[in-house]
């Protein structure tokens, strides 16, 4: 059902057929300066249609695929919700900047606030789902119950905006915990899977400004991307508008992201745009000398890791956050010069020379010390076993789901036994 309202055109033919209509252009091009009573708001840039079955899978922290983002362009996404009281606050937050987002929504949510969902429809923004019930397990859960998770979570979502059609195909797997059966099983039913670019760790048990500090400087890192974030978290709702300020500031322009339909053709993109980012030559330039001939990321890209401030820890040096930071590290990695210039090698053979990591098991799911879980709900991410909340109980499941999602107190994920015992590898392009 979902997938049905998805275009049978290809996108090389779309290209031809949205070239012509105007109502494709203007897609495209909403005004940031259309905010009514706010002129000097962030706004959103531009509208961005994508077609799930032509790009399954998409987030360069997993993938070989993400979206076909200008420099300087960013996608804000926000997990777990709705929570009233704190995905009120971001929705209001974002409307005082006439910001479009993507909010990945959980069924039993849905089902305890349906008012929050229809909330997110009405202010524009793009609603997909995660899950019904948030377990962490995905990556290790048989097919069929993952199938049902999904399957659950998408139900209890269209039941409270009571219109198919307001549910975009965008699916993100609690965790980012990938598995080959649950991929599988999306891209059969036209859906997309939204890893992240980039996280602000804003799970953990950090400050509001830290949140700021990370989301800044990982996207000052990429020069663009998607944004993970979590609606449900106050650190997060006290973050938005200093980053939202900022994001105007420094240049960055957003961009609302759109499944197509057969009336809203996928906006025109050619394969090379949808590989990894490769490095601003501003950030290249930064850290190494300039190279001629520059060459995007590829499999003769180095990683050449810079130190930063949000490596270090209390003196210490710590590795980055995310144990799956390959990709982060191959971005602004020193492209090296071809050997030839001659023949051109296409984007797509270099990739599936390359390996990405996916997250370890345990990224969001380590515990230090012993966790007592709200009533009602069992004291580990199994959540599918639980019975449909009462509004307490789903404050409850907001809570565990943030605890479980990070944990400050937990090990650093990104230190190094985890970052060496913990990461698949996955030829980029059979993911
Ligand atoms: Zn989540």
């Amino acid at each position: 059902m979902i997938g049905s309202v998805l275009a049978g055109v290809r996108t090389r033919q779309r290209a031809a057929l949205c070239l012509g209509l105007l109502t494709c252009i203007t897609a495209q091009t909403a005004s940031a300066a259309d905010c009514p009573g706010h002129p000097d708001a962030l706004g959103t840039s531009r509208t961005l249609v994508v077609d799930p079955r032509e790009h399954p899978r998409i987030g360069s922290m997993q993938y070989a695929e993400t979206l076909p983002l200008g420099d300087h362009e960013v996608v804000l996404t926000f997990d777990d919700g709705p929570l009233p009281r704190n995905s009120n606050q971001v929705l209001d937050i974002l409307a005082s900047q006439c910001v479009k987002a993507t909010f990945f929504t959980i069924g039993r949510m849905a089902q305890a606030y349906p008012e929050g969902v229809r909330k997110l429809r009405d202010a524009g923004h793009s609603i997909g789902t995660h899950t019904q019930n948030h377990p962490l397990s995905m990556n290790r859960m048989p097919v069929e119950p993952a199938r049902q998770e999904i399957d659950d979570g998408i139900a209890s979502v269209k039941a409270a905006l009571g219109d198919d059609a307001a549910l975009a195909p965008f699916f993100r797997i609690p965790g980012l915990s990938r598995a080959d059966g649950v991929e599988d099983y999306l891209a059969s039913q036209g859906i997309q899977i939204w890893s992240a670019d980039f996280p602000a760790d804003d799970w953990r048990h950090i400050s509001s400004s830290r949140v700021y500090d990370i989301a800044m400087k990982r996207l000052e890192d990429k020069g663009r991307g998607i944004l993970l974030l979590h609606d449900i978290q106050a650190r997060t709702v006290a973050a938005l508008p200093r980053i939202l300020h900022e994001l105007k500031a420094r240049g960055y322009r957003i961009v609302h992201v759109v499944p197509a339909t057969s009336e809203r053709p996928a906006t025109p993109t050619e394969p090379q745009q949808w590989q990894l980012h490769p490095p601003s030559e501003t950030v290249a330039i930064s850290h190494w000398p300039k190279i001629p001939n520059f060459v995007f990321a590829g499999a003769d890209t180095l990683p050449a890791p810079s130190l930063s401030d949000s490596d270090w820890h209390d003196g210490r040096l710590v590795p980055p956050a995310e144990p799956f930071d390959r990709a982060r590290r191959l971005a602004r990695g020193v492209p090296l010069p071809r050997e030839a210039p001659w023949p051109r090698q296409s984007p797509l053979a270099l990739d599936s020379a390359i390996a990405l990591p996916v997250p370890a098991e345990s990224i969001f799911d380590i515990q230090e010390k012993p966790r007592t879980a709200p009533r009602g709900l069992a004291p580990s991410s199994h959540h599918a076993e639980q019975t449909i909340p009462t509004g307490r109980e789903t404050d409850g499941l907001a809570r565990l789901i943030s605890a479980d999602a990070g944990d400050s107190s937990r090990v650093i994920p990104g230190s190094l036994p985890v970052v060496e015992t913990g990461l698949q590898r996955v030829p980029v392009g059979a993911r």
